[in-house]
């Protein structure tokens, strides 16, 4: 994937009218990189049809470890694939923290999601008193070991560090410690896939237009995962500037 790697997470966020017009704004952002967005499923299909022709990935929020089956409420990753979307989030810390999701869960939606040959996202971060306990890296550590498979396809993997106390708190690591957090992360990376795997390695969490071009310029962050920004399309569109 081209960096800088901008993915805008709208979370339970886009109805119809709203979320097709962000579609549009986005689908025509002019620069270099790579776009995506993760609209709720209700709309995906949709989305997916308005962003038609541009190079803006379009994926889920989720999907289920089965492909089929009496799980109701969740969708798995051949439906995604099936209206189009070519990409999934995983072990988002809502879905860890406020759905109880384990490492162990995260780990069999991203083989589901492999299956489907989706790019997965797998979302890694610790909360304020593992850090506060000087837990950071051994969490990272943990949730990378128990959520990515081994012998997954690396080319279609993308890690995103989120500190869960940095969503949607405005605010954001001092920029030493993101540099820190991502290459303990690519170091994990590396051990497990190979050096040469390249996996990107996302930063998110309070991502905003005014904070974008400093945290894309650090050293070992090859992009952003947005969430409350993304949902503004002048924002997300400021944010993508940002990093060319
Ligand atoms: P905010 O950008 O709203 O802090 O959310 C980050 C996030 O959770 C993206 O997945």
């Amino acid at each position: 994937l081209e960096r800088p790697i901008v993915f805008g997470n709208w979370k339970m966020n886009g109805l119809r009218e709203d979320g097709l017009a962000l579609a549009r704004a986005v689908a025509t952002a002019p620069g270099k990189g790579t776009l995506g967005i993760f609209p709720p499923a209700t709309i995906l299909r949709e989305v997916i049809l308005a962003v038609e022709g541009s190079n803006v990935i379009v994926g889920a929020q989720n999907a289920h470890s089965e492909d089929f089956g009496a799980f109701t409420g969740s969708i798995s990753a051949p439906m995604i694939k099936d209206v189009g979307g070519t990409a999934v989030l995983l072990g988002h810390s809502e879905c860890r923290h406020g759905l109880g999701e384990a490492d162990a869960d995260v780990w069999g939606k991203a083989e589901a999601s492999a299956r489907a040959d989706l790019l997965t996202v797998i979302c890694i971060g610790e909360t304020d008193d593992e850090r506060t306990a000087g837990r950071r890296d051994a969490v990272l550590r943990r949730q990378i070991d128990g959520s990515m498979p081994r012998g997954s396809d690396v080319s279609k993997l993308v890690v995103a560090y989120e500190p869960v106390w940095a969503i949607g708190t405005g605010k954001t690591p001092s920029e030493s410690d993101i540099v820190s957090a991502h290459a303990f992360v690519r170091e994990r990376l590396d051990a497990i896939f190979g050096r040469e795997s390249r996996i990107p390695i996302l930063y998110g969490g309070s991502v905003k237009a005014e904070n974008a071009a400093a945290i894309l310029a650090l050293e070992g962050v090859d992009g952003v995962l947005v969430g409350g920004a993304s949902l503004d399309a002048e924002s997300f569109v400021r944010i993508f500037q940002a990093g060319q």
